[in-house]
């Protein structure tokens, strides 16, 4: 279950020290090393799983309530205006640790994060191709 490479796993064990500031039973989640705001924090599934696309349903659940859980935190705590919570997928999505994750990130009026796009409309025809493509079937 843990990949004695992954330092997520080392953080679960309690072999790579981490402030945690929640757990249950399927999560902990602890301060980002490097935040990007005051309070930035990872939510984590205990059990390994590489990203999205591979952590169990009944994981991928758990981190989403225990993220909900502290972003109200980071509000209520913090007084953070907003939260944002993000999931990179894979390395060109900037995934760096490949330990499945989210970051949950307080957000301040007037603080340096700024959206990774610059929103455009976008070319209808090609929307509705694309659409085709990903439709559930
Ligand atoms: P990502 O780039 O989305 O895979 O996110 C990985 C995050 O893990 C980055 O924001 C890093 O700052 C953070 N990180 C890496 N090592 C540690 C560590 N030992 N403790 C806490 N956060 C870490
Ligand atoms: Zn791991």
């Amino acid at each position: 279950m843990a990949d004695p490479q992954c330092i997520f796993c080392k953080i679960v064990a309690g072999e790579l020290p981490a402030r945690i500031v929640d757990e249950d039973e399927r999560t902990i989640a602890f301060m980002d090393i490097s935040p990007a705001t005051r309070g930035h924090a990872l939510v984590i599934p205990r059990a390994h799983a590489n990203d999205l696309t591979s952590v169990s349903d009944e994981d991928l659940q758990a981190v989403a309530l225990a993220s909900r859980r502290l972003a109200g935190r980071m509000k209520e705590r913090l007084g953070a205006a907003g939260v944002n919570l993000i999931n990179s997928c894979g390395s060109a999505a900037w995934q760096t640790v490949f330990h499945f994750h989210v970051h949950v990130i307080p957000r301040y009026e007037g603080d340096p994060l700024r959206l990774p796009w610059v929103p455009s409309e976008g070319d209808q025809e090609q929307i509705a191709l694309v659409a085709q493509e990903l439709a559930a079937e």
